[in-house]
């Protein structure tokens, strides 16, 4: 039968060690983030972002930003952060607005309160398989693949999706030679042909791409595990609208033998990740 992948016990451990550390250590973590402008999901986010720190004992600092600072403003306020020994963590919210330098800004962020792992540094040490921040949502789907002892070894692992945040530090995570890992990764994008056939060759099938209901059920292997990162917003006749991810989840639930549900899957745990971060 298959076995719908929750967040929920696995958000509920991760806190509850984050909280016990943080009492045990008696320590005071606190994350700076940078918001500049109104985007309503940005603001969302950090907002239910504030609300678990508050319950972990992590303090979450918005800070909402002209969204006219000027690049140069910027990097001083990253600068007055990189050298807060207050602030553990600094984590700038996307998108931002167009006159600014998004890969200088990161770059500026020091790499060890880079909590997103999207610095060059973190990126880098994530490749050679040293210690560093691992970005949030890839080390969100380890994480649910541990605790439902998923084995991952020598299996053929897809990836649909080649984003700097999402595909490519997945497909590495997945290629180190660890338990959790040893797969045998493919990465897809757009320009890949015959993507069905490629899919359908997976064990274990991660989308990562952005389009609602992309994965239908004959692109999947019976029983393949099925792990969705996508959230997309769709339109809905009751409630305005509603989030669902890349696979038609109805539609593959019967052929999977484990799947992630959208809501209440990937993206809750990769909160706890950032929040693990910061501690
Ligand atoms: P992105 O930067 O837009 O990357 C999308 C990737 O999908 C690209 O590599 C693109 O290929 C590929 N792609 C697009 N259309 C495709 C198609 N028809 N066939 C095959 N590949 C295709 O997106 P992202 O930031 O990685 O986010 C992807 C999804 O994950 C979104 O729904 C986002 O909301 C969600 N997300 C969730 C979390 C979470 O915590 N759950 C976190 C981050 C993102 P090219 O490279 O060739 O353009």
């Amino acid at each position: 039968m298959t076995k719908e992948l929750r967040a929920k016990p696995i958000i509920k451990k991760v806190y509850t060690e984050i909280r016990e550390e943080i009492e045990a250590k008696n320590l005071s973590p606190r994350l700076d983030v940078i918001i500049l402008g109104e985007d309503p999901a940005s603001l969302y986010y950090v907002q239910n972002l504030q609300k678990k720190g508050e319950k972990i004992g992590i303090e979450v600092n918005a800070l909402n930003l002209d969204p006219k600072l000027s690049q140069e403003n910027l990097l001083a306020k990253i600068d007055e952060m990189n050298n807060n020994p207050k602030v553990s963590g600094v984590m700038l919210q996307k998108p931002l607005p167009n006159h600014l330098n998004e890969t200088e800004i990161v770059n500026a962020i020091n790499p060890k309160k880079d909590v997103d792992g999207f610095h060059p540094v973190n990126m880098g040490k994530l490749v050679l398989d040293e210690p560093g921040f691992v970005p949030c949502t890839p080390a969100a789907c380890i994480e649910m693949m541990k605790f439902y002892e998923i084995e991952t070894s020598g299996k053929n692992v897809v990836i649909i999706g080649r984003s700097n945040i999402v595909g490519k530090p997945l497909a590495n995570l997945l290629l180190r030679k660890d338990k959790y890992a040893n797969a045998t990764v493919t990465v897809c994008h757009s320009r890949t042909q015959n993507l069905a056939e490629i899919s359908k060759q997976a064990d274990i099938l991660i989308s990562a791409i952005g389009i609602p209901f992309f994965v239908k059920e004959g692109m999947i292997k019976k029983d393949a595990i099925v792990i969705d990162v996508g959230v997309n917003q769709i339109e809905d006749a009751e409630k305005g609208y509603r989030y669902v991810g890349d696979v038609d989840y109805e539609a593959c639930f019967d052929k999977s033998s484990e799947i992630t549900p959208v809501p209440g899957g990937v993206g809750s745990v990769t909160t706890s990740m950032l929040l693990k971060n910061v501690l």
